[in-house]
């Protein structure tokens, strides 16, 4: 986990001047988000006109924290700058050739504007296509050709509405844009209704607020409405450790004691933590902080992110690494999510190498083969001593 020294920001010349109280206020992260490359040029100190046709197309934007946490500004690989850096890749027609603007079909499977009713018993809720930081690699970045806005009462109320008449619905998935970054007033009105919708037994939010603003859960309006809605879950996106820092792990603390559980979703993204080494890494930060691991998702594939992806069987390489290295808690669930709003598959290494009616033949998380006995589970035949002595 990232320490982050007092005032760490002040290294930055723009916020030399900001206090403490003005920093860690989620609203002044929000009113003061850099939202155009000319911004980010002057404070990397670098040429950035080259990009000015990507920003054309896919809007920029990150908060004053999420920047400040790059370590070395002149560093264009770093994955932080990475996740919000435009790139020519972007719009580069050959990259993005097989790419689709909604891969998922999530504006046809939508019974009302804003929902999207894929499974039978849960509901993705989109409330706003407005996010303080503009993830380059966004799974639904055509909301980036649209104005930034929150839907209006009206449009939630049709929503709701369409819940309330179908009983099938359990749980409610509220995404976006980013849902946190609303009102605490307008949340309020969403989370007020569809709790009080008896067949709704869960109320998720995605957000990620957690990575790129944590002092949203500072804020004790936030809090009390996180507290009296008994029905929350929290689900965040972190994919790298440097993101896990000591305020995160505060904020964190915050959403707990209001009996909110907090689970993460990382994406597998090229450059950036396609590697065993970061991704456990991470894992072991998030479970520090006591954000339990969920799915670590293939790169969909989405217009303008096509470049992140890497091979699919990346991600099994990964598990496989992690099993048995990192406790079990901190082992999500690979899953790609398949085109035409097909679902998501979960994608497991196989530990099955053999099956017969009398024996079954195990993969160990160190690699080594054991034939065990289906009836008795007694071991027939276990390659571990054979295998060492190869290997001296
Ligand atoms: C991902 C998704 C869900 C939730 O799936 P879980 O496996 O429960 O996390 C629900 N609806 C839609 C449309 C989704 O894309």
């Amino acid at each position: 986990m990232r320490v982050l020294k007092k005032d760490y920001w002040k290294r930055f010349p723009q916020w030399a001047d900001v206090s403490k109280w003005d920093w860690e206020d989620w609203k002044w992260q929000i009113r003061n988000r850099i939202r155009s490359l000319s911004q980010l040029e002057e404070i990397l100190g670098i040429d950035l006109s080259h990009l000015k046709k990507v920003e054309k197309v896919f809007r920029t934007g990150t908060t004053p924290y999420y920047l400040s946490l790059v370590k070395d500004l002149s560093d264009l690989n770093n994955p932080i700058l990475k996740q919000i850096l435009p790139s020519c890749k972007e719009i580069d027609p050959q990259i993005q050739a097989e790419g689709s603007f909604d891969p998922f079909k999530e504006e046809v499977m939508s019974p009302v504007k804003g929902l999207t009713h894929r499974y039978p018993d849960r509901v993705l809720f989109r409330v706003t296509t407005f996010c303080s930081v503009y993830c380059r690699h966004c799974m639904r970045k055509r909301i980036f050709l649209e104005e930034e806005r929150a839907n209006r009462y009206e449009e939630y109320i049709r929503m709701i509405e369409y819940i309330r008449n179908n009983p099938i619905i359990k749980e409610v998935l509220i995404s976006g844009g980013d849902p946190l970054t609303l009102p605490n007033r307008k949340l309020e009105f969403i989370l007020e209704h569809l709790s009080r919708i008896e067949h709704v037994k869960i109320i998720r939010i995605g957000t990620r607020e957690l990575v790129v603003n944590p002092y949203r859960f500072f804020d004790d309006g936030l809090l009390e409405l996180l507290d009296r809605c008994d029905k929350l879950w929290i689900v965040t996106h972190f994919n790298h450790p440097d993101e896990v820092t000591d305020v995160v792990k505060k904020a964190v603390r915050n959403i707990l004691s209001t009996g909110t559980p907090v689970l993460n979703q990382t994406v597998l993204l090229k450059g950036i933590n396609d590697d065993p080494y970061i991704i456990e890494d991470l894992m072991r930060n998030l479970l520090q902080v006591k954000i339990k691991p969920y799915y670590l998702f293939y790169c969909d594939p989405t217009k303008g992110v096509m470049h992140f992806r890497t091979d699919i069987k990346r991600g099994i390489e990964i598990l496989e690494h992690l099993r048995g290295k990192v406790s079990g808690m901190g082992i999500p669930v690979y899953a790609v999510d398949l085109p035409g709003g097909l679902g998501k598959v979960p994608l497991t290494p196989d530990y099955v190498l053999e099956e017969t009616k009398e024996y079954l033949l195990l993969k160990s998380p160190e690699g080594k083969t054991v034939k065990i006995n289906r009836l008795n589970f007694d071991i027939i035949d276990n390659h571990t001593k054979e295998q060492e002595d190869l290997c001296l």
